[in-house]
């Protein structure tokens, strides 16, 4: 069963409603199945109509929503609106994409007369929608990573038919905008199938729903846990299925000696207020800071704990994920290598933790398989390095991230060469300055990374290369005049 629950008193609202069924995932899967072909076949422009009028209706209903994702998550809300901004950007921004033409450009090779290897035919290059995608809501980002957010926005684009599994720390709001979203759908004259939902609190729904034989791929963004218990069940059916899983990361960020020397309490401060942003509740949130030893180092970590010590996150989004934090948290204050270096206050409330932070030596992080797991919260370890070894070795042994920051790498020197190209090696997204919280949707973006940040590294989830995903290539050879004018579109 289903239950909307209030994140800042862990009070229920309402009456609960029962999870979707087997035959009903089935059903939602076939109806999408069903719409696949035609909505393939749909120009640019009408799906990037359908984008538009799907980022349109959620800013008519800006106030009801934003007011449920706040009850429903605790996010509060400036934040929920602005994450709201960003979800209508982003699907207006595939719109864009989409009236740009690259979404159904092709590669077009003229064929040469002649025995090969020169001699060819006429091959073009075009690429064609996967069919009907499994969308899997993350907890929080109850509008950007949801319903109608990146993954969404990026099948519809594509040609893809989706059916979303809302998530059930928000499952309200979830109905409500897919219910929204099944409207607009209508109103644009395209087949249900187009949009589906299921919802559900068990693994069972998510399993089924990856199993329904109409599912041609996944698109996840959840907990390691969660993703790749599903890229198993993805890669075990029948017909195995592409899996996008976008899991947790820690963003290893460095501090190197060149900004410690220059703004290293406006940095500490700076780190601080990210680790405690939305209560650390971020798959980009720094969890692991590489400070080098000696005396700016001491500093520079004396003034992050005494920034850090002052804050206090919100309330957690949900009281489970309250509880997997929490369970994070004991683990590392159960392991001698630690020491803590915030003082013990009790949590505030009981789904608004206290931060966390410790520190470690270089050896003792790249030792320890359990310091180098997301904590999911706020929450991080300062890792001591001696050297610039040290701090490579500790971002190879991490080994996949989302994200590593590196500050202080201004000046070209060999070791910042060798930090950069270590940075680059392990994360999609390498930063020289700001902190890795916030994602801005762009076509540079690159949100994945080397596992187990993600389970396809060379694919993204925000930003327009995200259409990529469900688009395959198909190669046409000699094709008739009459589909080559069809331009890319398929038939
Ligand atoms: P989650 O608990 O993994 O939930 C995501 C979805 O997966 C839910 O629909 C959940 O359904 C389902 N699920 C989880 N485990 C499953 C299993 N074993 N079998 C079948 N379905 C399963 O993650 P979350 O609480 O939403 O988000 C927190 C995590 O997501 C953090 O680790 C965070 O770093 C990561 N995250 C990553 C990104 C990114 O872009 N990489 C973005 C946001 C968040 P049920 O709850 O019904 O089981």
């Amino acid at each position: 069963m289903l239950q909307s629950i209030e994140a800042r008193t862990g009070n229920a609202v309402g009456t609960r409603w029962a999870e979707s069924t087997t035959a009903d995932i089935d059903a939602a899967a076939d109806a999408a199945a069903q719409a696949a072909d035609g909505f393939a076949a749909t120009t640019a422009a009408q799906r990037g109509s359908l984008l538009r009028a799907l980022a349109a209706a959620l800013e008519a209903e800006r106030a009801n929503l934003v007011a449920l994702a706040d009850r429903e998550t605790g996010l509060g809300l400036p934040r929920l609106n602005g994450e709201l901004d960003r979800t209508t950007f982003q699907l207006k921004g595939f719109a864009d994409v989409l009236a740009a033409g690259t979404i159904h450009a092709v590669v077009d090779d003229a064929a040469i007369a002649g025995a090969p290897p020169v001699g060819r035919p006429r091959l073009t290059r075009m690429r064609l929608p996967l069919g009907p995608v499994a969308m899997f809501s993350a907890s929080n980002f109850p509008f950007a990573f949801s319903v109608l957010g990146g993954d969404t926005a990026a099948a519809l684009a594509a040609g893809c038919p989706v059916v979303v599994k809302g998530h059930p720390a928000h499952p309200e709001l979830s109905r409500v905008t897919a219910a929204l979203a099944q409207k607009v759908v209508a109103a644009q004259g395209l087949p249900v199938g187009v949009f589906q939902f299921v919802q559900g609190g068990s693994i069972e729904v998510g399993v089924a729903l990856v199993n329904a034989p109409a599912i041609a791929a996944v698109a996840f963004t959840g907990s390691f846990k969660g993703g790749t218990a599903l890229a198993k069940v993805a890669a075990e059916r029948p017909r195995p299925i592409p899996f996008y899983g976008e899991l947790g990361s820690i963003n290893p960020l460095l501090v190197l000696p060149a900004a410690l020397a220059k703004n290293s309490d406006e940095l500490a401060a700076t780190l601080a207020g990210s680790i405690c942003l939305g209560a650390g509740q971020f798959c980009t949130s720094p969890g692991v800071i590489v400070v080098p030893a000696g005396s700016a180092g001491d500093a520079f970590v004396h003034s992050f704990a005494s920034a850090l010590q002052a804050l206090q996150p919100h309330a957690m989004l949900s009281a489970g994920i309250r509880a997997t934090f929490d369970k994070g948290v004991a683990q590392w204050r159960a392991s001698s290598v630690l020491k803590p270096l915030l003082q013990d206050t009790p949590a505030a409330d009981s789904l608004a933790p206290r931060p966390y932070l410790a520190e470690v030596s270089a050896t003792e992080f790249i030792a320890h398989h359990a310091l180098q797991e997301e904590v999911f919260g706020s929450a991080a370890l300062v890792v001591r390095s001696a050297s610039v070894d040290d701090a490579v070795a500790v971002l190879h042994t991490v080994g996949g991230s989302l994200t590593v920051t590196l500050w202080g790498a201004d000046a070209d020197t060999p070791d910042h060469r060798r930090l950069v190209r270590a940075a680059a090696q392990v994360a999609g997204r390498v930063l020289f300055s700001g902190v890795p919280t916030g994602v801005a949707v762009t076509a540079a973006q690159q949100h994945g990374g080397p596992y187990p940040a993600s389970t396809q590294p060379f694919t993204t989830s925000v930003g327009y290369a995200a259409v990529d995903r469900f688009l395959r290539p198909v190669a046409l050879q000699d094709a008739p005049a009459w589909v080559i004018e069809r331009q890319g579109v398929p038939c």
